[in-house]
C-alpha cells in the first residue's frame, strides 16, 4: 500500500475568481476561493447545486468555456506553475498526465464515435508516449483495474453498448491512466444507482490507496462525502463558508449553511418524520458583493449580516468559518 500523508502542499489555490459574464450582467460564480490538497488526502468540496463547487474545478483544469467566462484573478499552484495562466497546450500536457478529472456523465464525457480501446489508448499515445501495442496492453491492465468483465471484448465496444457503471468505470480507467498526481473526481457517482454507487466509491478508494493518489471530491451528498474525505471545504454562492476536518464538520458543524446540509440527511438512529429543509435556492451575485451571501435564508441573520460580508474566521487549527456569530469566539479574521 502506498497510502501516505505527510502535509506537503500538492495544489494552493489562492483567491481564485471565476466570473460568468452575460450582456446584462457579470456572475460571480466563484469568488476569492482558497485552500490547499495536501499529499495522499482526499479533500471533498461540498454544497448545493450552483455554488461553484464544479466552477473551482473547472478553472483548475482549464475547462472552462472562454467565450462566457473569465478569471480576474487568483492562481492555482502546482510544480511551480499557475495553472490558470497556462496556455491551452501548456494546460493540455499537464490535463491527463498530472491533473485528471471524472465527471458526473460518463455518456456525455465519452466520445459516441471511437471505441473504448481508441479513447484508452489515444491518451497512453499522446501523453505517455507508448506505441500502438504497449497502450492496447496497458488499456486491457487499466479496464482489469476498474473491475470490468471481458475486458479484451469491451475494448471493441462503442460507449453506448456499455451500461452506466460500466461507462463510468471506463472514465475512471481514463483519468487513471497516466497516472496522474491529483483526481478531480466531479460529481463521480451521482449519475448511477445506489449499488453501483457504492462499487464504483470502493473501487476510486482501493485505487487511490494503491497509487498514493490525491484527490478532491466534488459532491452535492454528504454520505458520499463523509464516506470519502478527510477534510472539507463547504461552499455557498461562489466562497467557501466552511472548511475542516470531515468528521469535525459532521460531528460539529459550525455555519449555518453547513448545519442547513447536515440537517437534511437522513438520520440511521432519530426518527423524523419530515426531514430539514433550507428554504430557497443559492442566489447568484454580481460583484462586487457586500453582506453576507447567505443572510436571505440564514435563520440566525442580524442587521450586521446584510451590511458586511463576513471574513473567514480561524477557530481553531484547521478550521475556519465564514460568519459573523464566530466573531470573538475563537474566531480571528484571516
Ligand atoms: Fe447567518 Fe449572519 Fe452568519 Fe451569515 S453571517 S451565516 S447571515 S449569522
Amino acid at each position: 500500500m502506498v497510502e501516505e500523508r505527510n502535509g506537503e502542499v500538492i495544489l494552493d489555490v489562492q483567491d481564485l475568481k471565476t466570473y460568468y459574464y452575460t450582456p446584462k450582467k457579470t456572475i460571480a460564480a466563484v469568488d476569492g476561493v482558497s485552500f490547499q490538497l495536501k499529499k495522499g488526502e482526499v479533500l471533498g468540496i461540498v454544497g448545493e447545486s450552483g455554488c461553484g463547487k464544479s466552477t473551482v474545478a473547472r478553472a483548475i483544469v482549464g475547462l472552462y468555456n472562454r467565450n462566457n467566462t473569465y478569471i480576474p484573478s487568483g492562481s492555482a499552484m502546482f510544480e511551480g506553475k499557475d495553472l490558470t495562466k497556462l496556455s491551452h497546450s501548456q494546460m493540455r500536457s499537464i490535463r491527463g498526465k498530472h491533473i485528471s478529472m471524472i465527471f458526473q456523465n460518463p455518456f456525455i464525457s465519452l466520445n459516441p464515435v471511437y471505441t473504448i480501446q481508441s479513447q484508452i489508448c489515444e491518451i497512453l499515445r499522446t501523453q505517455m508516449g507508448m506505441d500502438k501495442k504497449q497502450a492496447k496492453e496497458r488499456a486491457l491492465e487499466l479496464l482489469k483495474l476498474v473491475g470490468i468483465p471481458s475486458p479484451e471484448e469491451r475494448l471493441k465496444c462503442y460507449p453506448h453498448q456499455l451500461s452506466g457503471g460500466m461507462q463510468q468505470r471506463v472514465m475512471i480507467a481514463i483519468a487513471l491512466a497516466c497516472e496522474p498526481d491529483i483526481l478531480l473526481a466531479d460529481e463521480p457517482t451521482t449519475a448511477l444507482d445506489v449499488t453501483v454507487q457504492a462499487q464504483v466509491l470502493d473501487l476510486m478508494e482501493a485505487i487511490r490507496k494503491k497509487r498514493g493518489m490525491n484527490v478532491i471530491l466534488i459532491s452535492h451528498n454528504m454520505g458520499v462525502i463523509a464516506e470519502m474525505c478527510d477534510r472539507i471545504l463547504v461552499m455557498y454562492a461562489g466562497v467557501i463558508v466552511e472548511e475542516g476536518d470531515c468528521k469535525e464538520i459532521f460531528e460539529s458543524p459550525m455555519h449555518p449553511y453547513t448545519k442547513g446540509l447536515l440537517g437534511a440527511i437522513p438520520s440511521m438512529t432519530e426518527e423524523k418524520e419530515v426531514l430539514d429543509t433550507i428554504p430557497g435556492i443559492v442566489p447568484v451575485f454580481t460583484p462586487p458583493v457586500r453582506e453576507c451571501r447567505f443572510a436571505g435564508r440564514c435563520p440566525y441573520a442580524l442587521e450586521h449580516c446584510m451590511a458586511e460580508e463576513p471574513p473567514m474566521m480561524e477557530t481553531s487549527v484547521d478550521r475556519k468559518v465564514r460568519c459573523w456569530l464566530y466573531e470573538g469566539k475563537g474566531g480571528t479574521s484571516e
